[in-house]
């Protein structure tokens, strides 16, 4: 059996990855990393919208075990949650983490310590959890981890705000993007995350993705290896353009593409109080959308079970030929 070699270890070997990451810190100098292009030196230590300066911040790093089953495997997931986000959604989950800073700031040594640390520990692979922002300082972390042994998958989990250009740094990285698909309604993107421009630069993104990696590959034992998962969060009230959103992905990216179609909303942050999103999402409006991926043609993913807990079980869609 030939054995699996993340993208990033043949980067290393062949000196590229070092040079990757002095070309991803330059542009640290005048923040280009993300779409919201600061301009601000955070070399210099100003933070920008993501209030993220040099160094990269980070909140934990663990085996998690929620994530869709190729992902979490059985030895869970090496996630590691980055303080900071270049969204500011009124309803995140995360938000003392993502908007208030919540973190501490660590050094690339420390950060590559944490990434071979979750392999002693066995997890199946690193997940970075919100790092559209601290690109540059994962690229160093990594070049010391793969020099100092780490090879187990790399996972880019963002919010699908990620802008073409940092992409293509990361192109031959990374091994599996797990990106959002939020919005397909710029009103709606820029009243509940602060980014109008969010569904042309999340179409651009999954797009780049899909060309990097294309469809989720995975081990013997159903772990993922390589490719590409998005992730759709059902709204209440329609505010997530659900129809729309699958549509697109089986329309513009692939109908092989696998989906992880997610119930697990309730309001948190902002969005307590608020008319449009104060509320849980109702089981009628699941049954909608799962009539609309049904309708939309893909094939491939999994869909959360609405009970309420905040997090479901992943159901299989299984409609693969
Ligand atoms: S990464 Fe942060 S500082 Fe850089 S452009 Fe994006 S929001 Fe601004």
């Amino acid at each position: 059996m030939v054995r699996f070699e993340p993208a990033y270890v043949r980067l290393h070997r062949s000196g590229q990855l070092t040079k990757r990451s002095q070309d991803a810190r330059r542009l640290l100098a005048s923040c280009q990393l993300c779409p919201r292009r600061c301009g601000v030196d955070r070399l210099a230590g100003r933070p920008g919208y993501c209030r993220s300066g040099a160094l990269a911040m980070v909140a934990s790093h663990n085996a998690h075990h929620g994530e869709e089953p190729p992902i979490s495997g059985s030895r869970g997931s090496g996630t590691i949650f980055f303080s900071g986000c270049s969204l500011r959604c009124a309803y995140c989950q995360n938000w003392p983490i993502s908007q208030q800073g919540q973190g501490r700031e660590v050094s690339d040594d420390e950060l590559a310590g944490m990434m071979l640390a979750l392999q002693r520990r066995g997890c199946h692979n690193i997940n970075l959890v919100t790092p559209s922002h601290v690109v540059p300082q994962v690229l160093e972390a990594l070049a010391l981890a793969a020099a100092a042994g780490l090879s187990i998958p790399l996972v880019y989990n963002s919010s699908g705000y990620d802008s073409p250009e940092t992409l293509s740094l990361l192109d031959g990285v990374i091994d599996i993007y797990l990106p959002d698909l939020r919005y397909r309604d710029g009103g709606v993107s820029g009243r509940h995350s602060g980014a109008p421009d969010y569904p042309e630069v999340n179409a651009a993104a999954l797009g780049e993705m899909w060309r990097q990696v294309g469809p989720l590959r995975c081990d013997g034992d159903g772990v993922a290896l390589r490719g590409m998962i998005v992730r759709h969060l059902v709204l209440p009230g329609g505010l997530s353009q659900t129809r729309e959103a699958l549509s697109f992905l089986a329309r513009e990216i692939s109908p092989e593409v696998h989906l992880s179609l997610m119930a697990q909303y309730f309001p948190a942050h902002r969005a307590i109080g608020l008319p449009e999103l104060g509320r849980p999402l109702t089981a009628a409006e699941y049954g909608r959308a799962l009539e609309w991926l049904e309708e939309s043609g893909l094939k491939n993913g999994w869909r959360q079970e609405l009970d309420g807990s905040g997090g479901g079980r992943h159901d299989a869609i299984v409609r693969e030929a």
